[in-house]
């Protein structure tokens, strides 16, 4: 299996997951059509299928494009019927993806919107903008309870899961982070290493669940240095992990 990270938009990332044995690829959210299709012929690989991650525009933009000349199989939560164009399968948590002889697994992470899911390719997941590196999607549909369930859920997947998100957001999720743990180590250590690649124009996309971990404030609700940050502004806030996490994203929502 080979994954091929392409820029789509502004700031999208839509990738494909090719699979060289039957050179066949499914693209995980094209946000547009074109620049999908130029790294299909660039590769040599037949596309069969669409997997959207959830219904927004910047993810779904591109599957009539591809459908235009072609009939793939498109992938996407069921209660997205009528939201994502050309669903042919709605899938729900633990539900099985086959690309070729690729296999993955659907996990079911609302919040961001209320179907939203990830896909899991071994141990390299396709989260959309439920769990940002260094960062977590908005809350438009959501609720902050169901958004921590799905961040918890992802957090129980193994350390080495590279974590391939749906925008290049990392730089000013890090920004946004050092106002909340400014001693965090790993924090600030990341923070410059990213500054770096961004300097260059470097994705710094994927990065791995164990960094998400020690540096993403939205997984840090037990993190000692964050809730003293958060009670600094707001003193009666209770430090239940659901209660830290609303307030982080409060926080971010203004910043
Ligand atoms: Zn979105
Ligand atoms: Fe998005």
């Amino acid at each position: 299996m080979k994954i091929v990270q392409i820029p789509l938009l502004r700031d999208n990332y839509g990738y494909l997951i090719i699979c060289q044995k039957t050179n066949t690829a499914g693209i995980v959210d094209p946000s547009e059509a074109e620049p999908v299709l130029r790294r299909v012929e660039l590769e040599k690989v037949t596309l069969k299928a669409i997997l959207n991650t959830h219904h927004h525009r910047d993810h779904t933009g591109g599957n009539e494009g591809l459908l235009a000349k072609r009939s793939l199989e498109v992938y996407g939560h069921k209660s997205d019927q009528g939201r994502i164009p050309g669903l042919t399968r709605g899938v729900e948590e633990g539900d099985e993806i086959v690309i070729g002889e690729v296999r993955g697994s659907v996990l079911f992470i609302p919040g961001h919107t209320t179907g939203h899911v990830a896909y899991l390719f071994g141990n390299n997941l396709f989260c959309g903008d439920t769990l940002f590196t260094a960062g977590c999607g908005r809350l438009f549909e959501g609720t902050p309870e169901q958004m921590h369930g799905s961040l918890k859920k992802l957090m129980g997947l193994s350390d080495d899961t590279k974590v391939y998100c749906g925008h290049e957001y990392t730089e000013s999720n890090l920004r946004f982070a050092m106002t909340l743990e400014p001693k965090n180590h790993k924090l600030i250590s990341r923070f410059e290493r990213v500054q770096g690649l961004r300097t260059r124009g470097a994705s710094t996309v994927p990065s791995t669940m164990e960094e998400e971990k020690h540096t993403n404030p939205f997984l840090r609700w037990d993190s000692k240095e964050i809730q003293a940050s958060l009670k600094a502004g707001s003193p009666g806030l209770r430090l239940d992990p659901v209660s830290v996490f609303a307030t982080v994203r409060k926080l971010k929502d203004a910043f």
